[in-house]
Formats: structure tokens, C-alpha cells, sequence
């Protein structure tokens, strides 16, 4: 059967984080000890047809932070110098930390073609990665967003990133047609459903939430995404060119200028020996959550 999970076992996890340069490799130029760091988790081969183009998302022979290699639940990370990202000092690692989401939010409204003023967009699914696609998409110039979730406490957040319009999944037969890009973050089969007739005739879907069990669009779906020429997009990950790409400098800018809002999705702030105890209440589903932080 199909999970989801890190790709291999025993590793340690965790792929989201900022850091402080403690130590640097020999040779290593331009780097201070003591510097804030992003880190981009993708460690592309640099040799494929898809590397070769730019196109790092795409890589076909990856190693990646907290998935194929140890990663970040830990004091100390080693990390290629192409994986650092610079940063403002003065920001705090907190946001930097959460540069990816930020970024695979970013990527996939690029992959949608991108969304203008006066534009209708939609979001299915309110995690963190949802909640950075109605902010970019509210920063676009999109005059509505539509927020689709089963949680009335992710529709909260949602109305705080900046949605005009929350629904409940269950509610959702109002809600047809109205959206020029939709963006799906959950991977569900009803939310992969709902998200294409969310969009408005001529519209565009983006998927990035990643489904465990075989998927079925209802034959109303399909008749729909025929009928009103809907543009269905996969978007993976988050990088472009020059590594790590636009998606990563521009998410850490807009952290920066206090335009791009991270404090509020953050549903615990906790010290890293907490981590057994909060990931056996996630097996549990014993805890509301939004992003969860932890501090080595
Ligand atoms: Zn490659």
C-alpha cells in the first residue's frame, strides 16, 4: 500500500528550518560563523534533463533533508553551501524556518499561471501551505479568495490570511464555478473534486496535496472540467532557477518587508525534547495544530 512518510527509515526528520552557521567547510567563501541561514532541503543532482533546464522540482535522482537524508530535527545540520539562502539579520528564524511552505505556496500559483487583480481565487485545504496561498494570492491583487475546509479553526486562520469567503466542505454545493485559479492542498478525493469545480469556467486547478489511496473524479467532475475547459496542473515541491530559485528569495524578501504574515499559523512553539510526546498525540489525532515548531 501507498503512504506517506520519509523515504527511508531509520533517518531523522524534519525538513523545514533556519539555522546559524556554527562551523564552515574549507574554501567556503562569503559566509560569516554566526550568520541566519535559510536552507533549502532539495540536494538536486545538477546533471538531469530537468536539472540541466532549471527545473529543480523535477530532479530525477534527488537527495532531500528529512526525506532521503538526516535532517533537521537535530542540534546540528551539515548543509551544502548551494542549500544556504541569505537572509536579513535581523529577521527571525521563526519565518525563516518557514521559507518552504511559503515557497511551494508561491510555486504552485506560478504553475496556475499566477493570478491578477480583480481575479477570483480559491484554496482547498487551510494548512500552513493553504494559508501562504491565499496571502500571495491576496498580494497578486485577487479581489476574493475562497477558502475551503472540514475545520472551522482552519477557516479562522484562513479569514486571518486574508479569505473573504470560508466554507465548510460540507456547505460546499454553494460554491461552484466562481474562481479563476484554485489551488488543492489537502489530496483527498472529495477535495480534489470540489477544488476543480471550484473553478470558474476557463479556470485553473493547481494540485499539490499529495493523495495515499487511488483517486476517482465523479463523472460530474469531469463532464465539468470538459465542458468549461478547465486546466488541470500538477506543481511538486518548490525550487527554479538559479537554485534555490525565485520562489525561495522572494517568499524570504516578503518575510523581510513584514508583507508575507507567518506568526499567526504557528499553533505551538516548543523545545526539540517535546517531539516524541506531540508526535505520539499526532498519531493519537489528539491535538489541533497548525504549524509546529520546535527549537534545539
Ligand atoms: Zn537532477
Amino acid at each position: 500500500m501507498l503512504t506517506k512518510g520519509a523515504w527511508k527509515m531509520p533517518l531523522i526528520t524534519g525538513h523545514e528550518f533556519a539555522g546559524h552557521i556554527t562551523e564552515l567547510g574549507d574554501g567556503v567563501e562569503g559566509w560569516e560563523q554566526g550568520e541566519l541561514v535559510g536552507v533549502a532541503p532539495l540536494l538536486p543532482c545538477n546533471k538531469c534533463s530537468q536539472c540541466l533546464t532549471g527545473n529543480f522540482s523535477r530532479c530525477r535522482d534527488y537527495d532531500y533533508f528529512g526525506s532521503r537524508r538526516d535532517g533537521a530535527y537535530a542540534e546540528y545540520v551539515a548543509v551544502p553551501v548551494q542549500n544556504l539562502i541569505k537572509t536579513a539579520q535581523h529577521a527571525d528564524p521563526r519565518a525563516i524556518a518557514m521559507t518552504d511552505p511559503a515557497s511551494i505556496a508561491l510555486h504552485a500559483i506560478w504553475k496556475g499561471g499566477g493570478i491578477t487583480a480583480g481575479q477570483t481565487g480559491g484554496v482547498v485545504g487551510c494548512g500552513p501551505i493553504g494559508l501562504f496561498v491565499i496571502q500571495w494570492m491576496r498580494m497578486m491583487g485577487a479581489s476574493e479568495v475562497i477558502a475551503v475546509d472540514v475545520s472551522e479553526d482552519k477557516l479562522e486562520l484562513a479569514r486571518e490570511a486574508g479569505a473573504s469567503i470560508c466554507v465548510l466542505a460540507t456547505d460546499f454545493d454553494q460554491l461552484q464555478d466562481k474562481a479563476d485559479l484554485v489551488v488543492e492542498a489537502v489530496g483527498f478525493e472529495a477535495s480534489i473534486n470540489n477544488a476543480v469545480t471550484l473553478a470558474a469556467p476557463g479556470g485553473h486547478v493547481v494540485f499539490i496535496g499529495i493523495p495515499v489511496p487511488d483517486v476517482t473524479l465523479a463523472n460530474k467532475t469531469f463532464q465539468y472540467l470538459l465542458r468549461q475547459e478547465i486546466s488541470l496542473h500538477g506543481s511538486w515541491n518548490s525550487f527554479g532557477s538559479p537554485f534555490p530559485g525565485p520562489q525561495w528569495t522572494t517568499t524570504i524578501e516578503k518575510f523581510g518587508t513584514g508583507e508575507l504574515r507567518w506568526e499567526f499559523l504557528i499553533s505551538h512553539d516548543l523545545d526539540l525534547s517535546e517531539l516524541p510526546e506531540i508526535f505520539r498525540r499526532f498519531a493519537a489525532k489528539d491535538l489541533h495544530f497548525s504549524k509546529v515548531l520546535f527549537r534545539p
